[in-house]
Order: structure tokens, then C-alpha cells, then sequence
């Protein structure tokens, strides 16, 4: 419970120092981008060379330019829109997206759980979430390999709810995400959730995939939990509440009404 409440600290304290920097840094690039976009289209056809310079250019600004959007999204720790979510409907409409960002060397598995309860979550961010951690699977797996997403639902008993994930016990779905990768040494979990940390190169990684993994998921009333082991690949365990409503309210649930969490 200690270290989720500096999680949290933390996340607040470098949101609001980067939202800042982000916000100054996304208008200089404009100043940037947009030049560069006039200069590119004075160019003679005959100029490869040149042409080729300003794509780099422009390309590189480009860059830039998305990684302070993330940063703001990020800082901005946008209020969640929760609605009735049927997990297992939401997996299975992301295959073809995830199958694309996997590329041709990883396969996709889905194991999803009859009868699956549904949660109460913002389904935009419940996607986002699962994205992202299929893209670092992804980048775990530069041979190739297995990526499973799994549904199931989840008692969780006092001891363990408490104890070893600091939710309140009772009824949740989980969600897990494997993969066949490289897996993380103990010192990378300890470190993973905190916001830039990265073991990618410069460039590649941003150190926010998971850190907003952990605050949509502490929103969400849930809990977040990396299983892994070097050489052998990675789980992560998310845990959001099961939406406390029998099949009769579900259809009235459906139409808008906000229900309340069991
Ligand atoms: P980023 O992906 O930009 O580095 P993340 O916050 O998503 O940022 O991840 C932080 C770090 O955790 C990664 O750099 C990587 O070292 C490690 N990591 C995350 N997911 C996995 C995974 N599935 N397998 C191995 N390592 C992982």
C-alpha cells in the first residue's frame, strides 16, 4: 500500500513537470514542422539530395511531435469514462489490430473464458492498456514468438487481495498478457511501472507504456501484477472489478445508466 501511494506521488509530481515542458516544446516544434513543410514543397523535383534532407528533417520533428502528445496524455491524467464492459467482446475486436502490431514472427492467442463477468472500465483506455502491453511483448520477442491474452474470472480472497495486491478482496476479471520474450530480471520489475523508465534504446522506448498501464488500472479500482522470468518470457496480471449487475440491468446498464461497483 506504501509503495502505491509513492507510485502515485511520483506520477503526479513528474505529470505535472512534464505537462508543463510538453506543452512549451510541442508549440517550438510547430515553429519548426511547419517551415520545413514550405521549404519541402519549394523544392525542385531535381533536388533529391535536398529532398531527402528535409524528409529527414521533417520526419525526425515528426517524432518529436508524438512523443509530447504522449507526454501530455500522459501528464494530463484525463478523467476516465467507465461504462459496462464485456472484456472477452473487447479482446476479440482488437485481434486484427494486434495482429498487425505483432508483424509476421509473433502468433496471437486469445483464451477467452466463458461466462466472463464484466467490468466497469473506460473501454478506450482498457484497450490502450492492453496495446501497449502487447507492443512490449512485442519488443520482447525480436524472434519471434507467442503472445496470449487470456480472460478469466477471479476470486480473490482476503489474504492474497490484500496482502499481495493491496485491492479489497472480492470478485474481479482478469486479463493477462504473456509472451514467449526475453523476460525481466527482478531489478526491471521493481522499476518497470515508474514513469521513463526504459531498457530501450533512444528512440525507442518512452518509459510511459507502463506507468500508464498502472494508473488506468488504479483508476479503475483493479490491480496491476508482472509475473516474469529471464529467458522465459513475461504475464502481466490486470485485475478490474466485476461489474455487479445481474443479466435483467444489463440491457438498462447498456443504454447509459452508470451502475454501481459490487
Ligand atoms: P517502454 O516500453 O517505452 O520502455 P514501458 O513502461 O512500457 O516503457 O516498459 C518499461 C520497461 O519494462 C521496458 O523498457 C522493458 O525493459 C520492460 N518490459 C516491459 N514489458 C516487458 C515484456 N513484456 N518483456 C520484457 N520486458 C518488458
Amino acid at each position: 500500500v506504501e509503495d502505491a501511494l509513492r507510485q502515485s506521488q511520483k506520477m503526479e509530481a513528474v505529470g505535472q513537470l512534464t505537462g508543463g515542458i510538453a506543452h512549451d516544446f510541442n508549440n517550438m516544434l510547430a515553429t519548426v514542422i511547419g517551415p520545413l513543410d514550405l521549404l519541402a514543397t519549394r523544392i525542385g523535383a531535381d533536388d533529391a539530395r535536398a529532398k531527402r534532407y528535409i524528409d529527414m528533417a521533417i520526419d525526425g520533428a515528426r517524432r518529436a511531435a508524438q512523443l509530447t502528445q504522449r507526454l501530455l496524455a500522459f501528464s494530463r491524467q484525463q478523467p476516465l469514462q467507465p461504462v459496462p464492459v464485456d472484456a472477452n467482446r473487447l479482446v476479440a475486436g482488437m485481434s486484427d489490430l494486434l495482429v498487425h502490431s505483432l508483424g509476421g514472427s509473433v502468433r496471437l492467442e486469445t483464451v477467452l473464458a466463458a461466462g466472463l463477468w464484466w467490468t466497469y472500465a473506460d473501454a478506450n483506455q482498457l484497450e490502450n492498456v492492453i496495446l501497449n502491453l502487447a507492443v512490449n511483448a512485442r519488443d520482447a520477442m525480436e524472434g519471434g514468438g507467442r503472445l496470449t491474452v487470456e480472460t478469466a474470472n477471479c476470486h480473490l480472497d482476503h489474504h492474497y487481495a490484500a496482502d499481495h495486491l493491496g485491492v479489497p478482496a472480492g470478485q474481479y476479471i482478469l486479463i493477462a498478457v504473456s509472451d514467449s520474450g526475453s523476460g525481466m530480471p527482478p531489478e526491471v520489475i521493481a522499476k518497470a511501472f515508474d514513469p521513463f523508465f526504459t531498457t530501450k534504446k533512444v528512440g525507442q522506448g518512452t518509459g510511459l507504456g507502463l506507468s500508464q498501464v498502472y494508473g488506468f488500472v488504479k483508476q479503475s479500482a483493479g490491480h496491476v501484477k508482472i509475473y516474469s522470468e529471464v529467458g522465459q518470457g513475461t504475464t502481466v496480471k490486470v485485475y478490474l472489478p466485476r461489474l455487479m449487475v445481474d443479466a435483467g440491468e444489463r440491457a438498462q446498464s447498456l443504454a447509459g445508466s452508470a451502475l454501481p461497483l459490487g
